[in-house]
């Protein structure tokens, strides 16, 4: 299943040439590198792409825009005779003056708002109506490996379950990080019997605010068309329930939002019980077929007895695509999430093209599609692998490359779980940068970027946060971006940011990189990681 190159591919580098030559307006003393790498970034975030949704006419010509550099470069097509990867998506968009959810107590109905209230999600393959006793279920976690379980005794047969986000600090990172993911979480929720699944965030620990995150629900859902895939298997009803309103589903029990928050913001068990009312939903949603593409390249290794190992590098090339307006715009650009990244893997190829030596394992590009609406194009290739996956030995994921500050410090995600934090640790230092675990475990990045994909298949992986010092004017730069730029049509170029962090991280991104390719082990998961053993 390959696609060749479609036409038009010499048109498109020449775009990118002409961009390239053109400075920048805020381009005038920047390195030639830089400003290569600006180009990617301003062609692939421009209006012109309409925010490369998933499955989008505009996401396939970034997608050919990527697989033409590649070409230029003279890289491998690396997925069969093409670069592109064809992934079949179906996508939902919910006809939401045909949907309702009532709270139905014994002697009345409450119905609820959708988007205020409420907002049932796409991603489910929900039944057109369903109603069904809930339960809370805490955290709903059941991680019997350390000795932690919500769901012990509870019986949620034919139940829809309800959660507060987060996890106990009984349970270590990784393994929190991991129970919480959808797969593992849902899979255990569905053993016990659950058929549907109401998620209230917590507001302390959320990256969207509520009202950002409900004005996007027009957004179209997607799931893999390979249902064997679908990690919501037997989910028959999904809900995200406004933190500010959840009271609504307590009612009538001795427990409120004021008080599992406290709880959970101590990271302590909460209480599981029954709530009064029965939850009932009515769900309708316009259904579409759809194909959207990964960007698979090659660079072979120079050295025969290493070239049949592969580092392999990704970052996700689709964004949000056209949306809510934000001050008049409805574009979501994506510059920094995630044009910044592709566009450092392309000029990472060059360099390694044009150094004097080629590294001696293999090294591919990976761009992927379907990020934004769960991990779906990695997850995609993970399991249709164009290569042996013995032979990949190492992932690195770059989301969010976002220079909005001199660059000193950077979270490695899963840093402490291999070999790999090693090198990256020695690379860093080599270059006075420094390194840091995750200082947020409970935002779960490990797991909502690509990294996790590989990590699940049982690959050594790990991705970027261009990070902070704590309590400095970065620390508050970095803290404003998410507050009022991340997944909102000001991502875009328009937005302040620093050249010399972006040629430094890209300098650090190729440094690591050789060092991985020429490295003579190949990396290793440190004793007792979770991750030693694949989870599918
Ligand atoms: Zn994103």
């Amino acid at each position: 299943m390959t696609t060749r190159t479609a036409r038009g591919l010499s048109a498109l580098v020449a775009a990118g040439a002409i961009l390239a030559a053109v400075p920048a307006c805020r381009g005038g003393g920047m390195p030639a590198e830089t400003r290569r790498w600006l180009a990617h970034v301003k062609y692939l975030s421009s209006d012109a792409m309409r925010g490369r949704q998933t499955g989008s006419p505009e996401h396939r010509t970034a997608a050919q825009y990527v697989a033409a550099q590649f070409e230029e470069l003279g890289l491998q097509p690396g997925a069969g005779e093409g670069f592109l990867q064809p992934v079949g998506f179906i996508a939902r968009r919910v006809r939401e003056k045909d949907c309702a959810l009532d709270l139905v107590f014994g002697d009345r109905v409450v119905p609820l708002t959708l988007g205020e209230d409420a907002t049932l999600q796409m991603s489910v393959d929900s039944d057109s109506l369903l109603e069904a006793k809930a339960v809370f279920v805490g955290y709903g976690l059941s991680v019997p490996e350390a000795g932690y379980d919500d769901l012990a005794g509870t019986d949620l047969t034919g139940k829809i379950a309800v959660l507060l986000q987060g996890g106990p600090s009984a349970v270590k990172e990784p393994l929190r990080s991991y129970a919480q993911s959808t797969g593992a979480r849902w899979s255990r929720l569905h053993e016990h019997g659950a058929i549907g699944l109401v998620t209230i965030s917590n507001p302390h620990h959320s990256d969207i605010p509520w009202l950002r995150g409900a004005s996007q629900r027009f957004s179209p859902g997607m799931v893999l068309a390979d249902s064997t895939l679908d990690e919501r298997r037997g989910q028959r009803l999904g809900v995200s329930f406004n933190p500010d309103r959840a009271n609504k589903l307590f009612e009538g029990t001795p427990h409120n939002m004021a008080e599992l928050l406290a709880l959970a913001d101590s990271q302590v068990t909460l209480p599981v019980f029954p709530l009064v009312p029965k939850i009932r939903a009515r769900v309708h949603y316009d259904r579409e077929t759809l194909e959207s593409q990964n960007v698979v390249a090659l660079l072979p290794g120079s050295d025969p007895a290493l070239k049949d190992e592969i580092v392999l590098l990704t970052a996700h090339l689709d964004h949000l695509g056209v949306g809510a307006p934000v001050a008049g715009d409805s574009i979501y650009n994506g510059a920094m999430d995630n044009a910044s990244g592709v566009a450092a893997l392309i000029e990472i190829a060059r360099a390694l093209t044009k150094a004097p030596k080629r590294p001696a394992r293999t090294v591919a590009f990976v761009c992927v599609t379907g990020e934004e609406k769960g991990l779906l194009g990695s997850r995609y290739f993970t399991d249709h692998l164009p290569m042996r996956r013995d032979r990949v030995i190492a992932n690195i994921n770059l989301d969010q490359v976002r220079p909005l500050f001199p660059l000193k410090l950077m979270t490695a995600i899963a840093v402490d779980e291999s070999t790999l934090g090693d090198t990256i640790r020695a690379v860093a230092g080599g270059m006075g940068l420094r390194i840091q675990a995750d200082p947020e475990p409970w935002r779960n990045l490990m797991r909502r970027a690509d990294n996790w994909s590989f990590m699940q298949i049982g690959v050594p992986a790990t991705g970027f946060v261009l990070a902070p010092e704590k309590d400095t004017p970065d620390d508050a730069a970095y803290k404003e971006w998410y507050a009022r730029r991340y997944h909102t049509p000001l991502d875009d170029l328009d937005q302040p940011w620093v050249p010399s962090a972006a040629a430094a991280f890209n300098d650090f991104f190729g440094r690591l990189v050789a060092a991985l390719a020429n490295a003579e082990r190949r990396p290793q998961w440190k004793a007792g990681s979770e991750y030693a053993k694949p989870s599918r």
